[in-house]
């Protein structure tokens, strides 16, 4: 007899009580199988899904175990959605914007250029309707989707030579995906996509002119600093999520205790890889400024922002107009993102440009 019909059959009978069926959890074993649309040893996200699988082992006790796979393990990289989708995994590790293709509202679930930053929108997850609505779409994959990590502000990314203007960006071949691309290109940027492994090659030989990648965190074990001496702040990920996702039906048939053993771990996981990432970028970045390195840091001038933010909002009006469920998710985070905003710049954006004025700690 399986460990639900046993169940449902003790549940008929009316004599499994709470301690009993928790006992029979304890001595019963799952593995779940997690696909990674990047290698386990990527530092942060590779190394916070492992941390994952740790915890839902000590949390359970040992009754439910996950078993992470790195990119093309088990999937390709990019293959783990319909993998998921159709039950041949249990859960994978990406990021929603890779699924644009699929449904263009996704790509609004990770970050979008000139959005919501981490401290905005992680409270549109929990309590300003994002989550509901995430669920919402991704059910109609079979999918579940929890918050799995997010990366703070991106950098704008390397560039081989100097921007000092818009017409400096024209013809400029860029290894950028998603919305940050598209508005790239509005600005006369070629936007490519290459993997990975290959984007320090192509930038060293000058197959591309310029790349981004994360932030300082990820960017300088990628070696970029060595072929590519300008590094941008940047606008077009101000916050980007990752995903864990789960096989909704194969969720469901959990049992309750480790669906919210689950729900718990990948909450810490979401919590230790944002944290992760802004520590890093403020180790990395000491490094950057060290001097050891022949770089350039600075910012896209004035022309090129204000360009770049004209541009995102044709974007987001033609997609609102062309896609139903974009223009669902759009509109959300429209009666959310004024108000959060409102806030931010009241209090913490007002903090932040006092604290450091002459402030002792130096
Ligand atoms: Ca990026």
């Amino acid at each position: 007899m399986d460990r639900r019909k046993f169940l449902k059959t003790a549940a008929v009978g009316a004599t499994a009580s709470a301690a009993f069926t928790t006992n029979l959890y304890a001595k019963t074993s799952k593995t779940l199988k997690v696909c990674l649309s990047w290698p386990k040893t990527l530092p942060i996200m590779g190394e916070g899904a492992l941390w994952f699988a740790d915890r839902v082992k000590e949390l359970s006790g040992g009754s439910l175990k996950v078993k992470i796979y790195g990119a093309n393990e088990l999937v390709p990289a990019l293959g783990v959605f319909d993998a998921c989708s159709k039950g041949l995994i249990d859960g994978f590790h990406s990021g929603p914007y890779y699924w644009k293709g699929k449904n263009m509202a996704f790509s609004l679930f990770s970050a979008f250029p000139f959005g919501m930053v981490y401290d905005e929108i992680d409270p549109w997850f929990d309590f300003g309707g994002g989550m509901d609505i995430w669920r919402k779409l991704y059910a109609k994959y079979n999918l579940l989707p929890f918050k799995g990590g997010n990366t703070g502000n991106q950098m704008g990314g390397w560039f081989r030579k100097p921007i000092k203007s818009l017409n400096d960006l024209k013809g400029l071949k860029m290894r950028i995906p998603g919305l940050g691309g598209e508005v790239m290109a509005k600005l006369g940027v070629k936007p490519v996509n290459i993997p990975g492994g290959e984007i320090y090659t192509a930038l060293e030989r000058g197959v591309i002119d310029a790349t981004e990648w994360v932030g300082p965190s990820l960017d300088l074990i990628m070696g970029f600093q060595k072929v590519a001496k300008y590094y941008y702040t940047g606008w077009h990920e101000p916050g980007s999520l990752l995903e864990l996702t789960f096989n909704k039906k194969k969720f469901e048939r959990l049992p309750k205790e480790h669906q919210a053993i689950l729900e718990a771990a990948s909450r810490e996981m979401h919590t230790r890889i944002f944290n992760q990432f802004q520590y890093q970028n403020a180790v990395k970045l000491q490094e950057l400024l060290s001097g050891k390195y022949d770089v350039v840091l600075g910012n896209f001038p004035d022309d090129v922002n204000e360009a770049a933010k004209k541009a995102t909002q044709e974007i987001l009006n033609e997609y609102a107009n062309k896609y139903k469920d974009f223009a669902m998710v759009y509109d959300n985070i429209k009666s959310f993102f004024p108000k959060i905003r409102k806030w931010t710049d009241t209090l913490p954006k007002w903090y932040l440009d006092i604290r450091d004025k002459g402030f002792i700690v130096d």
